[in-house]
């Protein structure tokens, strides 16, 4: 039984960084010479693929396996598919990655602006949900209607992240077109931007309520975003969108009413890349250019043991080759030195409470560790509140025997989600 919803905040004082008034520009990374797209893989599709080694691609042209089903991902260049291959990615995700070598020839396929006279949801949906930003198109597609809010997120969830804050600053156009659209696409009439308190400034006529959060991590992430700003409180075990709402990333807006506006869908993602010494830049590159790639362009070096996160320093997750790709959902990418990186150990739990008191779920977190080490996960969400967690990482972040107890919420998660899947009731 699940006994207890999430509740109340404690104040951890980590703060959000904001941004200067004048914001620098990006810094561009030349295309890359090759692109790995992560393609979504259906075990239970036994069809031949529709893509092939050697099939020449056009920019912005939709790339599909499957052309029966709903999954795509989009070239961010021009060139030709040189690779398909199996890739598993967090949690045993099933890819194909598809590698495509730009031939330096650019050619825009003009498939979707030959349609944007007529906006619909399934036009956008067909086409937008693997540009930047990587909008919940799909969701918001199956909700029937029951989407009835749209948050977009002009804040970061984790500090040190300024991409969101950074665009909803810099592109305002498109961002009042991408709002316009939804609105014209959905039955959504309540937009609201999310912003941080000194922030608020200069988003007259977007065609959005802006709000602002306390510049406190975790104040931007959705959980708590429902909770001050819409005043709802989201039951363990519910989803924001049960509750009618739907988070967006700035970016992804952005890329909906760029598409909208010059009729070609984006390719390029915008991300905050913080080197091993904290600089932090806000970068710009094609979808696909592998990690190397950019720790070269920034002259930063990797050694053994350092760590090269992919998302905030709280939620994100390492990643272990320099071919990894940029994909239109990263926001930041964390170089961090083998001496300042935390690594879990195999401590055990000294039941010092530190990450009881940090948890703005105020979840027994000590005592879910116990069951999420030990695999019990229906234990732990059954017991101990496991779907109360709002996957802040506050935790991880204070314990003193350096468990990594976000990752092992992430986890558990996902085991019994899948445990539902008709796959797994069959084996
Ligand atoms: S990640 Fe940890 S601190 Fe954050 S809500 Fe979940 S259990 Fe609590
Ligand atoms: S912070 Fe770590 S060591 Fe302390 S009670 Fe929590 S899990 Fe145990």
């Amino acid at each position: 039984m699940i006994k207890k919803a999430f509740w109340g905040l404690s104040t951890p004082q980590i703060n959000y960084e904001m941004l200067p008034v004048h914001l620098p520009e990006t810094e561009k990374i030349p295309t890359p010479e090759r692109i790995t797209l992560f393609h979504p893989k259906n075990d239970a599709l036994n069809v031949p693929s529709a893509l092939g080694v050697g099939d020449p691609v056009k920019t912005g042209q939709k790339l599909s396996l499957y052309p029966d089903q709903n999954y795509y991902v989009i070239s961010p260049v021009s060139g030709t598919i040189t690779s398909l291959s199996p890739y598993t990615g967090d949690f045993g995700k099933s890819y194909i990655a598809i590698t495509i070598t730009p031939d330096g020839n650019e050619i825009i396929d003009d498939t979707f602006r030959q349609q944007i006279q007529s906006p619909t949801l399934e036009l956008v949906s067909n086409y937008l949900t693997g540009a930047p930003g990587n909008a919940p198109l799909s969701l918001l597609a199956d909700s029937n209607g029951r989407i009835k809010t749209i948050v977009i997120r002009g804040l970061d969830p984790d500090p040190m992240v300024a991409t969101s804050q950074y665009i909803a600053q810099s592109r305002l156009k498109d961002l009042k077109k991408g709002i316009q659209i939804l609105k014209d696409v959905t039955d959504v009439q309540d937009i609201i931007l999310i912003t941080a308190g000194e922030s608020i400034q200069g988003y007259g006529h977007i065609g959005a309520r802006v709000k602002s959060v306390k510049a406190i991590y975790p104040a931007a992430l959705p959980h708590m975003v429902m909770k001050d700003v819409l005043g709802q409180v989201v039951p363990a075990g519910k989803t924001c969108e049960d509750l009618g709402v739907c988070f967006f990333t700035a970016e992804a807006v952005i890329s909906i009413g760029s598409a909208f506006e010059s009729g070609q869908i984006p390719t390029s993602k915008i991300f905050t890349f913080i080197k091993k010494d904290g600089t932090r830049k806000i970068v710009e590159t094609r979808i696909g250019t592998p990690i190397g790639d950019i720790l070269e362009a920034f002259g930063e070096t990797v050694n053994e043991f350092d760590r090269i996160i992919f998302g905030g320093p709280m939620t994100g997750s390492a990643v272990y080759a320099l071919e990894h790709p940029v994909q239109p959902d990263t926001d930041s990418i964390i170089v961090v030195d083998r001496d300042k990186a935390a690594y879990i150990s195999d401590y055990p739990c000294i039941h010092c409470g530190e990450c009881v008191r940090i948890c703005p779920a105020k979840i027994q977190v000590n005592m879910l560790v116990r069951f999420l080490e030990a695999n019990q996960y229906e234990e732990a969400a059954d017991s101990y509140d496991l779907y109360s967690c709002i996957e802040c990482g506050l935790c991880s972040y204070v314990c003193v025997s350096k468990i990594p107890i976000f990752q092992y919420i992430k986890l558990a998660k996902y085991e019994l989600e899948r445990a539902k899947t008709p796959e797994a009731a069959d084996a």
